[in-house]
């Protein structure tokens, strides 16, 4: 079933799935947080189309790398900081209070999810968080604002770790580099206990992650796909809603 331009009637299948489901799990990728401000990784025009991302191994290898890696970061930070939860990140906060989600499977690094409310332990980040940084060789942590510091005073490198001499970089998943054993064990389990999967703006095409929609499916869970353009994996779906994000769930947040 695809609904495109009927909020209500989608706003009341999602209800009635919701309603019928003991382990929803809600999904959630970049379009949930583009009305917070931050661009998705897709959609035309987003910061990501004009940079190519820097894959693990050039970042390791390269302290050049690790010099625009970091200057990019901290451009995005000036744009990005101030970056509040939206509709949808409250709506899954709110049905998570309620009991009504078993958990949240983020591909987001922006931390909404927790600033909305949703507690660490309900909440797996597939691809890390980008609000702290950590050294990849002793796994020291180390706050932006520690990293900025440093970076300034030397005019745009950036810091080694200063236990280790380990590469600083930030605590997200990039390209080419190993997804966190914890994390993927973490979304496993709440995929295999699911009975209703959400997909919440995600494109659908970055994997590992993008398996997890069809695990659940397979496992014979209800597979929703709410994201204003087509994926993959509609034809799969028991609901596709082609709409914005936070319009669809603006009642679930409790806005009316
Ligand atoms: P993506 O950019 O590939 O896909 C986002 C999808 O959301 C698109 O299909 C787009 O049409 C849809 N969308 C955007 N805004 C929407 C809205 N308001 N309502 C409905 N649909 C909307 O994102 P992805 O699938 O998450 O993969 C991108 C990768 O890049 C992820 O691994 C993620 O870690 C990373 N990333 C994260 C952020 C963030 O943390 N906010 C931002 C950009 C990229
Ligand atoms: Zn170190």
């Amino acid at each position: 079933m695809i609904y495109e331009g009927d909020l209500k009637g989608a706003q009341q299948r999602l209800r009635e799935l919701l309603d019928g489901s003991a382990r929803a799990v809600a999904f959630t990728g970049a379009g949930i947080s583009t009305e917070c401000g931050i661009p998705d990784f897709r959609s035309p025009g987003g910061l990501w189309t004009q940079n190519k991302p820097i894959p693990f191994d050039v970042f390791v290898a390269h302290k050049a790398a690790r010099n625009e890696a970091w200057r990019r970061k901290f451009a995005m930070e000036e744009a990005f900081a101030g970056a509040q939860p939206g509709r949808g990140h409250r709506a899954l906060a709110r049905l998570l209070g309620h009991g009504r989600l078993a958990g949240v499977i983020t591909q987001n690094i922006d931390g909404l999810h927790q600033a909305s409310g949703v507690p660490d332990d309900a909440l797996v980040e597939l691809h890390g968080n980008g609000t702290y940084a950590t050294c990849l060789d002793c796994g020291a942590r180390y706050e932006l604002a520690w990293v900025k510091e440093r970076f300034d005073a030397a005019g745009g490198i950036a810091p080694d770790c200063p236990a280790c001499d380990g590469p600083v970089k930030t605590a997200t998943i990039s390209f080419g580099q190993a997804m966190p054993e914890r994390e993927m064990a973490r979304a496993d389990a709440l995929t295999k206990v699911s009975d209703l999967f959400i997909v919440i703006g995600s494109s659908l095409v970055v994997f590992p992650a993008a398996g997890f929609p069809l695990k659940a499916r397979q496992k014979g869970a209800r597979l929703i796909i709410l994201n204003r353009e087509p994926t993959e994996f509609d034809e799969v779906a028991d609901l596709v809603v082609r709409a914005e994000i936070g319009d669809v769930l603006a009642p679930f947040a409790g806005d009316g």
